[in-house]
């Protein structure tokens, strides 16, 4: 019988659910999918009290389940291996801390965090590593009993074996080595009983029979510390992989200077789960022809850890844009209307419920500017199109262009035909545009643009005519009217 293939993902509940973590979930989840029993473990690591907190927990479990991201086992849906959080594990983290110690593994020590700095310091200093220099290694009772009565409390510490070559096989990096005596002995349980991450998720990943910890970069300098642990606990190394780094687009470490990085906020500017899943695959992962769209389902059939990149993935925004564009065509126009509404409700354009007639208005002028929209946000952009009657000619190139000797019989050509129009939709005026071309005998272009400048302000922008249906007669003619007064 082959292994079964176990993987999870344990984030730290201490802020936004960064995309980055996203990734590292979507990217384990993936490869437990591809296998008929593989399983899938959300463990929540929550050691770090100060920073840890229940509502970053309840976002990231909010963030997976939109992303589409289901887990077998873990918080919530409990397990055989639980429980799921480590705060909840402190029994089973004391145990094999005092196993440690009882074999002479590890060891009480009672240096103040201030002698600790102070050596550290010292070392720096010289040049050299600031590891521990093993004060408490081999303490005597009576200096041990000495300490207790000054009150000091002990953590304890991991007696890293010396001048051994520290190995592990990484998905994505190949054979690794480190020497041992770059490690040093390092606290595995601080002196309030918590332990630190490397002891905890040795011990969970251990327990909870994870074969496979695929995680991010970030954590490779982390490995050769878990790696002496799984030895010295007789536990059996699982396979890593680490994943390389996000940077943004000027190669610097994604950061929020680069735009938004959480999931929550991409999810608030109005792109849809399946892009960002299909654009979050795509950071790291290569697939093997040129398809670049992808389904939740596809995504388990052609994703492969073989093909999952070393160097970093650059962030390129323009490309989830285009992505969130291809899914957004797959939407009906009440749908983004739907994801609009809560934007114009914060920047006040919608004040109040929306009446039925001019909610079909709206979705009717969602129609005509859905093409030009990556993502809900950018709405906004064009939300004054609709909403406000109060036009100002948007630069003076567009002023320019109204002074133009041609402008004042398009403007009364224009009126006239729309006043006698057969039905007032955009198929009937889209004609009028080409009427007036014909009779003038000018330009398209002296046409169009003066029109749209009168009606919107703008020199480009979406469907004139589709527009000039949404925005209706007696608005049209105001906003003409006033344009062209503000030019006398
Ligand atoms: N709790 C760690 C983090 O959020 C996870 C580390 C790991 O996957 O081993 O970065």
């Amino acid at each position: 019988m082959s292994e079964q293939i176990r993987v999870r993902f344990a984030p730290s509940p201490t802020g936004p659910f960064h995309i980055g973590g996203a990734r590292s979930a979507l990217f384990n989840w993936l490869f437990a999918r591809k296998y008929p029993d593989g399983k899938f473990v959300l463990r929540i690591e929550d050691t770090d009290q100060a920073r840890s907190s229940r509502e970053s927990e309840e976002n990231i479990k909010k963030a997976l389940k939109w992303l589409g991201i289901t887990w077998d086992e873990g918080i919530d849906v409990g397990g055989e291996y639980g429980p799921y959080r480590q705060m909840e594990r402190l029994d089973i983290y004391k145990k094999y801390a005092q196993k440690l110690v009882d074999e002479g593994k590890a060891y009480y020590c009672y240096c103040t965090e201030d002698e600790i700095n102070a050596e550290r310091e010292a070392l720096k200093k010289q040049n050299k590593m600031p590891l521990y220099q093993g004060h408490c290694r081999n303490l005597t009772p009576e200096q041990i009993e000495a300490y207790k009565k000054e009150g000091r409390k002990p953590t304890i510490r991991f007696r890293t074996p010396e001048n051994q070559t520290v190995e592990f096989n990484d998905m994505i990096r190949g054979h690794m080595s480190f020497d041992s005596n770059g490690i040093g002995d390092f606290v595995i349980v601080k002196a309030d009983g918590v332990p630190v991450y490397n002891f905890a998720v040795v011990i969970d990943d251990a327990l909870m029979k994870i074969t496979h910890v695929i995680r991010a970069e970030e954590h490779l300098s982390n490995t050769p510390r878990q790696a002496v642990l799984y030895q010295a606990l007789g536990f059996e190394m699982p396979t890593f992989a680490h994943i390389s780094l996000i940077l943004g687009e000027d190669h610097t470490k994604m950061s929020k200077r680069h735009g938004a990085t959480s999931v929550e906020q991409y999810k608030k500017l109005g792109y849809l789960p399946e892009a960002l899943v299909n654009f979050l695959a795509l950071l790291g992962w290569a697939p093997q022809d040129e398809k670049e769209i992808f389904s939740l389902d596809e995504l388990i059939e052609a994703f492969s850890m073989d093909h999952v990149a070393k160097n970093p993935a650059v962030f390129d925004i323009n490309k989830l844009n285009w992505l969130n564009a291809q899914y957004m065509k797959k939407l009906s126009s009440e749908e983004i209307t739907m994801m609009a509404i809560p934007h114009l409700v914060e920047k006040n354009y919608l004040v109040k419920a929306i009446p039925q007639d001019e909610m079909k208005k709206l979705v009717k002028f969602t129609s005509v500017i859905r093409d030009h929209l990556s993502y809900g946000a950018q709405y906004l952009d064009y939300a004054d199109l609709f909403f406000n009657d109060d036009v100002k000619i948007e630069n003076t190139e567009a002023e320019n262009i109204m002074h133009d000797e041609t402008v004042e019989p398009v403007i009364t050509a224009f009126k006239e035909k729309l006043a006698h129009i057969e039905t007032f939709d955009a198929e009937h005026i889209h004609p009028i545009f080409k009427e007036i071309i014909k009779g003038l005998k000018v330009g398209g272009k002296k046409v169009y643009m003066p029109l749209r400048i009168a009606i919107t302000g703008q020199m480009h922008g979406p469907d004139l005519a589709g527009l000039i249906e949404v925005i209706g007669h007696d608005r049209v003619i105001k906003r003409i009217e006033k344009i062209m007064a503000s030019l006398q």
